[in-house]
């Protein structure tokens, strides 16, 4: 029998982005708070992201003369996800993210601002914006953190330039599109980061925290002001229920388990089951495998989804992931997810037939989930899939960990990535043997993209044809910027395996992110936010941060909603 040993109105479980939001909303509102977190690091997937939060009609966009409106973003939202979601909660989605954006901005240390020309996924739905609703973090100083910058969760290497100076996503995208001044930035960037000799005596880690650790840090810092406590290695398994409501829950604090008492709820943000292959295997298309998430190993398993289902709850799309084609790196921890490059001119993606099947500059959930229909269709021959280039794109871009040999020869790339990372050919022939795909099929592809890339109109595929495709493009290249022949030798091929930033399925909610059974009715005093809830998103992926908007929006709500219940 585990002993009661603290109370408080709201216990927040994990330490991702809307989990932390949470805490401070229901701190603010005058409710004692208390977050557990497992692991020993606080931030969990959020603060390897790259921080981007996706919030239709914001203030900030306003401000600058953008224009947007509640009832274009509610068409874009309705046309995206269709029936699969309550309106109700696409509204309170959209009726609230804007606020609790405001109020964070205005009320706490996050410093964000607005990507006017970063495009919604869907160019094609009614009322898709070209820019102006997603939200980037601008960088932050760890100083105000003190000690406990140590405990927390470290940067990707991928979000970080030369895999360790913070710099922002408009940084990041001026770079990768080469845009005038490209150069000059990272010379400034990296002198910065030198320069900084305190910092440098003590250790390689930038001062300024980037993207998604610059969420989590200014968060983690908001928190300290308000002295809310953060409980690490403090592992959340059970929920009790009293009289119909939520009174507390078990959890086992540097092993020891005990009771915390709540006087309100809970809201549980612990993410999704995607470190958990059992349950992987039981719910996720096939083949999947635990090591192509980018998420960090061990932490998301799926607890909250378990405790809830024990009580009866409801739940949906636990079949779906927020998808990402990703690639394992040797002696890194976990997989690399493959973003950007795949709009970038001279790439193309093949399954073993050497066939396209996608247009590779489409959203990364998309990419996936149509590997997964090609590979019924091939017979199992699309999972992995195989990013196809020459000399030409690999001295100018990067692909994966692969930085541009500009900057990274061959010569240099670490000997363990050769034919686990990348395979390399005099021909296209020699490629298609060494990966085991259909020689003649890729050469055939490679002659109808590069024509193609002459025309400028990719005539299988569409790729290029709207803004989203292009704004990874390279703007120097015509007459299409994501369209470039594959000629020149050698050739070289990477591995994409069909790999997820965490499960999108999970705990059913209401629009005031209450947890419900099957028939609708709530579990009273108990809520779900971020990748344990089952998405309001539905199967989709509107737009860059639409899954940290939701998991920070709703835990606006379930604060608000708790701090009104007696
Ligand atoms: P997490 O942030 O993973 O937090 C869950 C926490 O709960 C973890 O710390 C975990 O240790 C803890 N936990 C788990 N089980 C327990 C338990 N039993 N007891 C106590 N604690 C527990 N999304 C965007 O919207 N915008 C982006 O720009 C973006 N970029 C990304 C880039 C990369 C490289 C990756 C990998 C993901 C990106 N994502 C982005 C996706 C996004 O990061 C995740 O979907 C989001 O962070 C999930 O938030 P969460 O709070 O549900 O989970």
């Amino acid at each position: 029998q585990a002993n009661v040993t603290d109370t408080y109105d709201v216990v927040v479980v994990g330490s991702g982005a809307g989990a932390m939001s949470a805490a401070i909303f229901a701190a603010d509102q005058g409710m004692s708070v208390l977050i557990v977190e497992k692991s020993d690091k606080y931030g969990g997937t959020s603060a390897l992201s790259g921080g981007g939060i996706w919030v239709p009609n914001n203030h900030f966009f306003k401000a600058r003369g953008g224009e947007d409106s509640y009832d274009k973003a509610l068409t874009y939202l309705k046309a995206s996800v269709g029936d699969q979601v309550d309106e109700k909660r696409l509204r309170a989605y959209l009726d609230n993210a804007p606020k609790m954006m405001q109020y964070l901005q205005e009320n706490t240390r996050l410093n964000y601002t607005v990507a006017e020309r970063y495009p919604d996924y869907y160019q094609h739905l009614p009322g898709a914006a070209p820019g102006g609703r997603t939200l980037d973090p601008e960088l932050f100083d760890t100083t105000a953190l003190g000690d406990e910058v140590e405990h927390l969760q470290p940067a990707s290497p991928t979000t970080l330039l030369l895999g360790k100076i913070g710099w922002t996503a408009r940084h990041a995208h001026k770079a990768m599109a080469k845009e005038r001044g490209w150069r000059l930035m990272i010379v400034w960037l990296m002198l910065r980061y030198k320069l900084d000799f305190k910092q440098r005596r003590k250790t390689k880690r930038d001062r300024r925290a980037a993207l998604g650790n610059a969420l989590i840090a200014s968060l983690r810092a908001s928190l300290m002001d308000r002295k809310v406590p953060l409980w690490l290695n403090t592992d959340f398994s059970e929920l009790i229920e009293t009289n119909g409501r939520i009174s507390g829950l078990i959890v086992k604090r540097n092993g020891q388990e005990q009771v915390i008492q709540v006087r309100k709820g809970v809201i549980l943000g612990s993410g999704g089951f995607e470190q958990n292959q059992a349950l992987r295997d039981k719910y996720l298309p096939k083949p999947t495998k635990v090591e192509w998430s980018a998420t960090p190993p061990g932490r998301n398993t799926g607890a909250a989804l378990e405790a809830g289902q024990a009580l009866g709850a409801a739940t949906a799309m636990l079949d779906w992931a927020w998808w990402a084609p990703t690639i394992s790196v040797p002696k890194e921890e976990k997989a690399r997810g493959v973003f950007a490059e795949r709009a970038f001119p001279g790439a193309i993606v093949v399954n073993g037939e050497g066939k396209r099947f996608v247009n590779e500059a489409v959203g990364y959930l998309e990419f996936v989930d149509e590997m997964y229909k090609d590979n019924i269709k091939t017979n199992g021959k699309t999972v992995p899939a195989w990013a196809i280039f020459d000399g030409h794109f690999r001295f100018n871009y990067a692909m994966g960990p692969l930085m541009p040999s500009q900057v990274m020869p061959d010569s240099r790339l670490p000997k363990a990535w050769h034919k686990t990372v990348y395979w390399k050919a005099d021909s296209l022939e020699a490629l298609a043997a060494e990966i085991g795909v259909d020689a003649a099929g890729l050469k055939d592809t490679v002659e109808r993209i590069n024509r193609f890339a002459a025309s400028g109109n990719d005539e299988d595929f569409q790729r290029g044809g709207n803004v989203f495709d292009r704004y990874y493009g390279d703007s120097n290249v015509k007459p299409n910027p994501c369209l470039a022949p594959i000629k020149k030798g050698p050739f070289y091929a990477m591995r994409m395996d069909a790999g997820d930033i965490g499960t999108k399925g999970g705990l059913l909610t209401n629009e005031r992110g209450c947890v419900v059974r099957e028939d609708g009715s709530e579990i009273k005093g108990l809520y779900a936010i971020g990748n344990c809830s089952a998405s309001v998103m539905g199967t989709t992926y509107p737009g860059a941060g639409a899954t940290l908007g939701p998991a920070m929006t709703f835990g606006y709500i379930a604060a608000h909603d708790l701090a009104k219940q007696t």
